[in-house]
């Protein structure tokens, strides 16, 4: 890992600037990608679990899984009552036609596994989260 931090500042201040778009050597992508998805979800209520089920698209790690969501209701993106999960709306909501990207290839669904020969990939100003199915991107963003 490169250590070298020339100011010295570590977490606490966000510094902008050059080679922010370095590879982050944490899961720092990976919880802003996270809290991205969180906050176009067009479900009216959650239970955690399902929440979990969309993290899981796209981190594995327990830690980051339980950071994500801590970080979400931190930033009021959900609101977290009794096992219960909230999306905060915030007219955030995907357009399909400007914000689903597909593209022809070979791919497996990033939630089911099913071989695909177009992609569905949703993409947010901080990344892009795919491939799906057509059914299951629906889902993922919670249409069905
Ligand atoms: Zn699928």
């Amino acid at each position: 890992m490169n250590a070298r931090r020339p100011n010295g500042r570590v977490g606490g201040t966000l510094i902008l600037g050059a080679h922010v778009h370095s590879r982050v050597p944490d899961d720092a992508a990976d919880v802003e990608l996270a809290l991205t998805l969180l906050a176009h979800l067009e479900h009216g209520e959650l239970s955690v679990k399902a929440v979990m089920d969309r993290i899981e698209m796209i981190t594995t790690a327990p830690e980051t899984q339980r950071r994500i969501l801590d970080r979400a209701v931190e930033r009021g993106i959900v609101t977290r009552e009794d096992g219960r999960i909230e999306p905060v709306s915030s007219g955030t909501y995907v357009n399909f036609q400007q914000d689903v990207i597909v593209k022809t290839g070979e791919f497996s669904c990033r939630r089911c596994g099913a071989s695909l020969s177009s992609g569905h990939f949703v993409n947010f100003d901080d990344g892009e989260l795919g491939p799906f199915g057509s059914t299951c991107i629906r889902k993922v963003l919670g249409r069905e």
